[in-house]
């Protein structure tokens, strides 16, 4: 029997999100039904409402969400009623070229529910990421789901599912971080915050964070960040180089993703350094860079996906580590709101005045 929950709904382009009624269908063959617990209020979310990820309003919005499976379709054996789960919006298939080769991270085949969840009058909804979890209840691909500890509190765990991940793994799987390292980590909201820690957790010696937020500074210290670098004031190149035995630091990890910031990146690394872009760029971004340079100083130029994670071997690890007291996964959640209350949060999430505001369930 399809059900009717509450669900958070962007309408069209710009327009306020609003609490609706959607229509969440029987899972499918490989599917599931979750009962949120708890989904952070992610950028992405507000970029889906902007319009700035595609056309195919109206959204479910919602993607970092911690829950329990409630039922699940044919033939899905990895998880069962009563599970507690993650979600995650990269399914690897295990079929891919990507999957065979031993990469699963770079899936290309990645799985989401085949039916669509719907409002009330039948109009199919684009679920954000493929997932959909500002709502009482969705339907996901059963790979989607990834089993954690459950005595982590959801509004921490719902975390990992996107922006935490994709920050930590940007430092730790994507760059990767090694002991005795210095690393800068550009733009110090939930992402970067997370590329710190995950700094910190590699053992990088040096954790310098950017910001030309003095509060989001305060937190970067917070999660481990050894120095500080105010880009409203200081020169963020000139000051790396100082701040690093006049080198650079070896890993600069842009987790802004605008040209001026990434060249940042660029510039300021030390030679043969590495830089890892996980901001996501605007569309239009384009970037020109002196070639001779992107020759002359070696090193590598990378970009991360979701953290280069893999939800079934990260997920449960981080919240491992934080269950043992050695990932501050809790910090990042600023303030537990509920389902009425997104738009609000999407202000204060503009205004830089959350890391994560989390609607609890
Ligand atoms: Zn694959
Ligand atoms: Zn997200």
């Amino acid at each position: 029997m399809a059900e009717s929950v509450r669900g958070v709904v962007a309408r069209s382009k710009n327009a306020p999100v609003r609490v609706e009624t959607v229509i969440v269908p029987d899972p499918g063959p490989g599917e599931a039904v979750v009962a949120v617990q708890a989904c952070g209020v992610c950028h992405t979310d507000l970029h889906y409402r902007e319009g700035g990820i595609n056309d195919d309003f109206p959204f479910l919005l919602g993607h970092e969400a911690a829950g329990v499976v409630e039922r699940v379709g044919e033939g899905v054996t990895d998880v069962q009623p009563g599970d507690v789960v993650v979600l995650n919006w990269r399914a690897v298939c295990g079929d891919c070229r990507a999957c065979r080769r031993g990469r699963p991270w770079y899936c290309f085949d990645t799985h989401n529910a085949a039916s669509p969840m719907t409002l009330e009058d039948g109009t199919p909804l684009a679920a954000a990421l493929g997932i959909g979890a500002l709502a009482e209840k969705t339907l996901v691909h059963a790979g989607q789901c990834t089993k954690v500890d459950p005595s982590v509190d959801p509004a921490a765990a719902g975390l990992l599912g996107c922006g935490v991940t994709a920050g930590w793994g940007a430092a730790v799987n994507t760059a990767p971080v090694r002991q005795g390292d210095s690393v800068a980590v550009i733009g110090c909201g939930g992402v970067g915050s997370a590329a710190v820690a995950g700094a910190v957790y590699a053992g990088a010696l040096r954790v310098i964070a950017v910001d030309t937020d003095p509060r989001k500074l305060e937190w970067a210290e917070d999660f481990g960040a050894t120095d500080t670098v105010d880009a409203s004031t200081e020169d963020v190149v000139d000051r790396l180089r100082e701040l690093t035995g006049g080198f650079g630091p070896d890993v600069v990890i842009d987790a802004v993703g605008t040209a001026a910031t990434y060249r940042q990146a660029f510039d300021a690394r030390d030679l043969a350094g590495t830089v890892v872009l996980v901001g996501v760029p605007n569309p239009t971004v384009t970037l020109e860079l002196p070639l001779i340079e992107v020759f002359g100083r070696g090193g590598a130029l990378k970009s991360s996906w979701y953290g280069d994670c893999l939800p079934s071997r990260d997920f449960p690890l981080l919240a491992e580590l934080f269950r043992q007291d050695r990932f501050p996964l809790d910090r990042f959640v600023t303030e537990r709101i509920g389902l009425d209350d997104v738009e609000a949060a999407f202000g204060r999430m503009q205004r830089g005045e959350v890391l994560r505001s989390v609607v609890v369930l």
